[in-house]
């Protein structure tokens, strides 16, 4: 747990963790005959009550480590040298006025990211298109989970994280984990988890590796890399063809239906067994156990969206979750970062205006 002693000030302050799409409460409490502040978990953040992992205990190390950049470095001789901040602000805009007179104005980007508040990605979308009016703007989420937030856009209509809230997950009956290692990316969530398992929940975890996750599931299938929309695919077949599927909920909600059976068709057990190796009765198992669920959770992380087919794979979840009416209280593309949640939505992307969900041209 750290401490901050440094010259900053020592005033109790509520706030949140920012390196998990968690946020958990923290409360910055001062230390004992007022040194300094200590990072302790918030009681009243209903999300994670009480819990903070190691990442959220140390956060004060980011703002104490004695490697912390403070002021502004320039190159020189090979290595760097203390530099002013006239000297530093003056220079780069000096070289951005060059290279635009020299090249044009989209001749400069700028490219935010997570680490940055709301304010400041507000900011700099500002900066970007108002005072260099540059068309070029980007931020880490274009790697991160561009793959998630198509797929839901192509799905739903709309770019969202979740359909259900936390506290859904204790009442799930059958929960499928792919790509995603909860317990060590995002620990606060695993007491959900472990809820949802002792109400009598089936857990699935889908990875190619051992994880601190899979060690909760009933099912762990280690998937090779770049087999996930083949699998996917395999339980969809199994579905469609033992008519498992929720004919209401397909029927009134989703349009596709018949696309999707006719693309799934090949994708048999058997076949899925041979091009990924996974074991024609653990599919069918899968599938079966998911579609007979009362209530059915999807979660899906960077594991599966960061591939070249990351969309595809995402919606193919997506799928899942919509053939068995479990939409609404049953698919969640999991982010990461707070802020890179967020960066996006001031205007740090090229495709929104500095106001969520405005578009601009
Ligand atoms: S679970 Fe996520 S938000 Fe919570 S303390 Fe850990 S890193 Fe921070």
């Amino acid at each position: 747990m750290s401490t901050l002693t440094n010259a900053l000030p020592v005033t109790a302050a509520s706030s949140h963790c920012c390196f998990c799409s968690m946020q958990c409460g923290i409360e910055l409490v001062p230390g004992e005959k007022g040194a300094g502040l200590t990072v302790k978990p918030s009681q009243h953040f209903p999300v994670a009550t009480g819990r903070l992992c190691q990442k959220g205990l140390n956060a004060l190390d980011h703002v104490l480590h004695e490697e912390r950049v403070l002021a502004p470095l320039a190159r020189s001789g090979g290595g760097w040298r203390q530099a002013g901040w006239s000297e530093a602000i003056g220079g780069i805009a000096a070289e951005i006025q060059r290279i635009q007179a020299q090249y044009g104005r989209d001749a400069v980007s700028v490219y935010g990211g997570g680490s940055l508040t709301n304010e400041v990605c507000y900011l700099l979308g500002k900066f970007t298109r108002v005072a260099l009016r540059s068309k070029y703007i980007d931020y880490n989420g274009r790697y991160c989970m561009s793959s998630a937030a198509a797929a839901a856009s192509r799905a739903f209509g709309l770019d969202r994280g979740m359909t259900f809230p936390l506290s859904d997950i204790p009442l799930a009956s059958y929960i499928i984990l792919a790509g995603t290692n909860i317990a060590e990316c995002q620990p606060t969530m695993v007491p959900y988890l472990l809820e949802a398992k002792k109400n009598g929940a089936i857990i699935v975890t889908i990875d190619p590796r051992n994880t601190m996750t899979s060690k909760l599931a009933d099912i762990h299938v280690r998937l090779q890399p770049g087999f996930d929309s083949v699998f996917v695919n395999g339980l969809l077949h199994v579905i469609v063809q033992e008519g498992l599927y929720d004919r209401k909920f397909t029927e009134e909600r989703t349009h596709g239906f018949a696309q999707l059976a006719e693309a799934v068709k090949p994708y048999t057990p058997s076949y899925v067994e041979e091009l990924t190796g996974v074991l024609e009765a653990v599919t069918r198992t899968i599938a079966r156990g998911f579609a007979k669920a009362q209530r059915g959770i999807v979660m899906t992380a960077r594991g599966l969206e960061q591939q070249s087919n990351g969309v595809e794979n995402t919606l193919n979840y997506i799928n899942l979750a919509l053939l068995t009416g479990n939409v609404g209280s049953g698919v969640r593309l999991r982010r990461r970062h707070r802020a890179g949640e967020w960066a996006r939505r001031p205007g740090a992307r090229p495709e929104s205006g500095p106001a969520a969900g405005v578009s601009i041209d």
